[in-house]
């Protein structure tokens, strides 16, 4: 169900829509949930603006153009079981469990793995399993997820990640540290097929504690 809010229809319109995504399914998902749950109530004046905002400990909640980009990358049907590494707001694995049947999602700073599940178990979000842990190389334990999404930037994507692709899996997420660029990786029948999207700036993927 849509949520009625001027704002966040004329931000899907204005810096989604006309920017190009094209996946109703993207659309509709980013109709259902109110961007400005997922901001910290001092910015809820700028919760829908074209940009990306402070989350608190040195973290960002991503733009909003940038997270329907990569959910459209993502190429999601409906069935998935998805690997979310890096939860911080919330916001884009809320995106996220409408789209797919479970969300796997990593964070590493507990206090905001908090607010964000306080936050999508209050709006109702199901779908969605929790974990506090370094997610650098993943989350072996319940691979292969059919589609891995990364919200910070490693130097590199780690191998280890890629390895927990099931067969026909995607995988995308930014890569580099100064310079970034956005990637999607296809694994087919063990090949992996690597696509660069647009440059793009992420915090980034911390390797260890
Ligand atoms: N999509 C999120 C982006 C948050 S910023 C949003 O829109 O809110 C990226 C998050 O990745 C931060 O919260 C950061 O703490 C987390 N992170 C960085 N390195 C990590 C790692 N190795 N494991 C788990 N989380 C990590």
């Amino acid at each position: 169900m849509d949520v009625d809010n001027k704002q966040l229809l004329e931000m899907i319109e204005y810096q989604i829509i006309n920017r190009g995504i094209k996946d109703h399914k993207v659309i509709e998902a980013l109709k259902s949930v109110d961007r400005k749950f997922f901001v910290p109530i001092h910015l809820s004046d700028y919760a829908y603006d074209d940009t990306p905002l402070s989350i608190g400990y040195g973290q960002t909640i991503s733009q909003p153009y940038i997270v329907a980009l990569m959910t459209e990358l993502l190429e999601l049907k409906g069935s998935e079981r998805v690997l979310e590494i890096g939860t911080g707001s919330g916001y884009q694995t809320a995106i996220l469990s409408r789209l797919v049947k479970e969300v796997y999602t990593v964070e590493r700073i507990v206090e905001l793995l908090n607010i964000a599940k306080n936050i999508l178990t209050r709006l109702n979000f199901t779908n969605i399993k929790f974990f506090h842990a370094n997610g650098y190389h993943g989350l072996p334990d319940y691979s292969p997820y059919d589609r891995i999404i990364l919200t910070a930037s490693p130097r590199r994507i780690p191998q280890t990640l890629i390895n927990q692709l099931s067969n026909n899996g995607i995988l995308v997420g930014p890569e580099g540290d100064f310079n970034q660029n956005l990637v999607k990786i296809k694994k087919v029948n063990n090949e992996i097929f690597k696509e660069e999207i647009i440059p793009v700036r992420f915090v980034p993927l911390i390797s260890e504690e």
